[in-house]
């Protein structure tokens, strides 16, 4: 399989470290608010790729963090911290907002087939980890304390940006506008590792520490619940491409400060969900979550669909107009797979042959938008349909779009409209119901249907006989009083 790789900005041949296990960390949500479905373009791609990895034979631990302290409203430390500002927004407890988001988040996971990772690691749980990983890096000179905080000192590395080229003038201390600037840095780009000394007293959440009560930095936090989970390499670490800067280059400053070698190898970045007027946001314009579309109609898989069918490595846009198009495919996607009969034997061959299809598309840096044609290929292609049954239901377990269960719910839906047509409603206007008249009126409209017009005249004939006159309605016939 080949991975683009962020940090050699090439398509690289995929190679995990062990041959057994695939190690794959997945920055996870700062749970102050509903994630935006932005947010889960990130989560849903790398969804694609666990189960992609899984697909082609490899074992995978997927771990993931809940950023539930030390996220600032800028990713470089400065602003306002974000679980507080939420815990303030809505009169709870910070624990009581990171509880309520990250049940949340993964509700709307599991409404998108996004499949929760085998570790789901809350911050504040590992905060000794982190103590032991910044004292590492202060006695290896990374580390310093000023103001009462601990910082990275970025210069101490050879390379530091990794996935970008800045220019170092751009970077010094005090240079861009609009920005308080820490003016405890001693350069631009260090970053806090351990905060006792803040803009925010009221800080909720504190532990105590060497340098003091305080709390940890946002990076920090991944690069400790990775190690504590995945050891002292990673395959795989992934995120929405506004992570690469400042948040995935600073763990890899400090995690391979701190272990003196390598530590990932690839690195996967998600691009952007935008609207009209650029990046979603959820301060900017509608803030569109996955409820909102199910409250508008839309299936979350509609959603899914959409993302599918363009390369990650590309900004998608988001319009309403967009989005139905993919509910529109969506649904006449699941119309052909429900037309399918379970007839016929597999055949390998065929089956063979489209999953190579299938697997060229996702061993082209996951190239998801031609994995959905290769759908389209097996529901063409000449052979049993149990054969193509069975290609759509493994190559759903990769693209999680549910087309085998939604097939038989829209079978199923077609039978319960087909039995509602067959069924004869009899409706007595204006009179009482006669259970003989309704019964000869029944076997009227059965034999109309069987084309059966004597027996039917003959019907009829027979309830004017009895009183009564029958006329027929689109609701069906209506029984009067002669
Ligand atoms: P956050 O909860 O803000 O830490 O973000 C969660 C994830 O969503 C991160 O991996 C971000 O990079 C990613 N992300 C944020 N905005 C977008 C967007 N508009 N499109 C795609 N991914 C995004
Ligand atoms: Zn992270």
């Amino acid at each position: 399989m080949k991975l683009y790789n962020t940090a050699t900005r090439n398509r690289e041949d995929f190679v995990p470290n062990h041959p057994d296990i695939v190690k794959m960390y997945t920055c996870g949500p700062t749970v102050y608010h509903f994630a935006h479905i932005g947010n889960l373009r990130s989560y849903l791609m790398e969804d694609i790729l666990e189960k992609y990895l899984r697909f082609i034979g490899y074992n995978v631990k997927r771990v993931m963090n809940i950023t539930d302290v030390g996220h600032l409203t800028s990713d470089a430390d400065e602003g306002e911290d974000k679980m507080l500002k939420g815990a303030r927004r809505e009169n709870k407890t910070v624990m009581e907002i990171a509880q309520f988001y990250t049940d949340a988040f993964f509700s709307d996971c599991e409404k998108l087939n996004i499949k929760r990772p085998d570790v789901v690691e809350p911050a504040t749980n590992l905060i000794d980890n982190y103590i032991h990983i910044i004292e590492t890096l202060i006695e290896k000179g990374y580390g310093y304390i000023a103001g009462g905080n601990v910082y990275f000192d970025t210069s101490k590395l050879d390379k530091y940006y990794i996935f970008n080229e800045f220019k170092e003038e751009d970077l010094e201390v005090g240079v861009r506008e609009g920005v308080e600037e820490d003016t405890n840095k001693k350069n631009k780009n260090d970053f806090v590792l351990w905060f006792t000394k803040s803009k925010f007293e009221d800080q909720a959440l504190k532990w105590d520490s060497p340098w003091g009560v305080g709390y940890p930095g946002w990076h920090i936090e991944c690069s400790g619940i990775s190690m504590k989970h995945l050891g002292e390499d990673l395959d795989i670490h992934c995120g929405g491409v506004d992570n690469a800067f400042p948040h995935h280059t600073n763990e890899i400053a400090q995690s391979e400060a701190y272990l003196g070698h390598k530590w990932c190898n690839y690195w996967m970045h998600v691009s952007h969900l935008n609207t009209a007027n650029g990046k979603m946001s959820k301060s900017k314009g509608e803030f569109l979550t996955v409820s909102l579309l199910e409250e508008k109609g839309y299936d979350p898989l509609a959603y899914r669909l959409f993302c599918l069918q363009s390369h990650y490595r590309r900004n998608l846009v988001f319009s309403w107009e967009n989005l139905d198009n993919a509910q529109g495919t969506y649904n006449k996607l699941i119309a052909k797979v429900a037309a399918l009969k379970e007839e016929g034997e597999i055949d390998q061959e065929a089956l063979t042959a489209l999953t190579d299809k299938f697997r060229a598309a996702l061993d082209n840096d996951l190239n998801t938008s031609l994995a959905v044609t290769a759908i389209y290929d097996v529901l063409k292609y000449k052979t049993t349909d149990n054969t193509k049954l069975a290609a759509l239901a493994s190559f759903d377990t990769v693209l999680g779009l549910d087309l085998i269960k939604k097939a038989v719910l829209k079978r199923e839906e077609l039978k319960k409209q087909a039995a509602q047509a067959n069924t004869i409603s009899v409706i007595f206007d204006s009179c009482e119901e006669n259970e003989e008249i309704k019964a000869m009126a029944e076997a009227r409209t059965a034999a109309k249907k069987a084309k059966n017009f004597q027996e039917a005249d003959r019907l009829r004939a027979e309830i004017l006989e009895k009183g009564y006159v029958i006329e027929d309605t689109p609701q069906g016939p209506k029984v009067k009083k002669a």
